[in-house]
């Protein structure tokens, strides 16, 4: 027997999924379909801790020192023996020295003595509490901590809190985030492996497009898919080759397929999938691998070309998105952003969703998942409220711009009275 290396083919995945039906695929049967087809990078590379913000570590790190490294005082005040405070009266102790955070020389103190310390210094041996100087009388050499300010074991960090010798600090398949970097220079971590950065293609299609700078003759638009899907992949940190707009044209077509697939992991298109097209898109990627065309059971977005497309022993994964601007930006929410996030060796989380009252009724038919751009407000620190913005054309670029959050009407769901409660997705989750 010998041993399997390609990757599954498209009829394979799709015989996994349960319920696929290309002509009608319900979003969460795509997302699965997706997530079986795309690969991880391999490669590794160590960076410097601040250069790893954003990217995705490839491995475990574990913490090779307790953080902190041994016990220390959480306040300013004065350190003592828990044991010898008094149940029910004030305890007086004799200041026996002083501890300084960096300090590594300890005061001694004895039974009914305590240590004037500073927040971070070293617990003196023994002495196992802290009572914050506020609390205190001091007088010449003792101090009085009145009954019931402190007990035992109060206000004491102790070694290893924060991270123990031997234990997983951050996980492999982690987006380092700002308290990541801090966490790693806690443990004296100078680099930082991470997968290599995805390398993203991306162009439009179709013979209407203009180029920003060009004139506009009648029948024509500029192209502003570049421009969303560039702020939306920049947002995921991958790398980006704009392949610019590309002609309605079998041999234009082709080049620009080809050079995707020789050098990006994955290739973006917008324009040209829909059903009946009549342009050269859909036939020059079928031409050129393995391509699905689906009709996504949701609103916007309906089209979609899914596969991969391979030139010179290479393949990229293919994401042929409708072409209207909407929907080129909801499509690459609901189903892309997470594919390139697992393709860059994340590990999937979910994005948190607000729950807001609609402040009025939506007429949503169930077998469909929609997506309607909306404004979500807190008036008067009260339940989140959600209102639709304008038109829901899915050409009107202008809804989301206004929006701050898309309503997520799900699947199943059917008409939404006002006030009842719906899933909002912020866009400050995604971006
Ligand atoms: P298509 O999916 O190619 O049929 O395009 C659907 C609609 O989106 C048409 O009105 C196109 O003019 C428009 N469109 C396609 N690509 C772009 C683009 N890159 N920028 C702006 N509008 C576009
Ligand atoms: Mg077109």
């Amino acid at each position: 027997m010998t041993e399997r290396t390609l990757p599954p083919s498209l009829q394979e995945i799709a015989s996994c999924v349960n319920g696929y039906d290309p002509s009608s695929l319900p979003v969460a049967q795509a997302r699965e379909f997706i997530a079986r087809l795309v690969p991880r990078v391999r490669a590794v590379e160590m960076l410097a801790l601040r250069a790893a913000l954003g990217r995705v570590l490839a491995r475990d790190i574990v913490s090779a020192i307790a953080v902190p490294a041994h016990d220390n005082s959480a306040m300013d005040g004065y350190a003592l023996r828990g044991s010898d405070l008094a149940a029910d009266a004030d305890t007086l102790l004799q200041v026996a020295g002083s501890g300084f955070a960096g300090q590594a020389e300890l005061a001694s103190a004895l039974p009914c003595e305590c240590v004037r310390i500073m927040t971070g210094a070293l617990m003196p041996a023994g002495l196992d509490t802290v009572v914050p100087q506020e609390f205190v009388k001091r007088d010449g050499g003792r101090v009085c901590v009145p009954a019931g300010v402190v007990r035992a074991g109060d206000n004491r960090r102790l070694a290893g809190e924060d991270l123990a010798c031997g234990e997983v600090a951050l996980a492999a398949g982690r987006v380092l985030r700002p308290a990541d970097l801090g966490l790693l220079a806690s443990l004296g971590q100078a680099e930082v492996p991470v997968w290599r950065r995805l390398r993203v293609a991306f162009f439009s299609t179709g013979d209407e497009l203009r180029s920003i700078g060009e004139a506009l003759p009648a029948g024509c638009v500029y192209d502003s898919n570049r421009y969303t899907l560039w702020g939306m992949l920049a947002r995921l940190d991958v790398e980006l080759i704009d392949l610019g707009v590309v002609r309605d044209d079998p041999v234009a077509l082709e080049a620009a397929f080809r050079a995707a697939a020789r050098d990006a992991d994955a290739v973006i298109t917008s324009g040209g999938v829909s059903v009946g097209e009549a342009d050269h898109t859909k036939a020059v990627m079928a031409k050129l691998g393995d391509v699905l065309f689906w009709r996504i059971a949701m609103r916007p977005g309906r089209p979609m070309a899914i596969g991969r497309i391979e030139t010179e022993g290479r393949s990229a994964i293919l994401f042929g998105l409708p072409g209207n601007p909407v929907a080129v930006m909801v499509t690459f929410y609901a189903l892309v952003r997470d594919a390139l996030l697992a393709m860059s060796g994340a590990v999937a989380q979910a994005l948190p969703m607000l729950r807001a009252a609609s402040s009025e009724a939506i007429h949503k038919k169930p077998g469909r998942t929609e997506y309607q751009r909306g404004i979500v407000t807190r008036a008067g620190g009260s339940d989140w409220q959600v209102r639709i913005t304008g038109s829901q054309g899915s050409g009107i670029l202008r809804s989301m711009s206004e929006a701050n959050g898309l309503v997520v009407l799900h699947h199943a769901q059917g008409n939404v009275a006002a006030g009842e409660l719906v899933d909002v997705l912020p866009f400050d989750a995604l971006i």
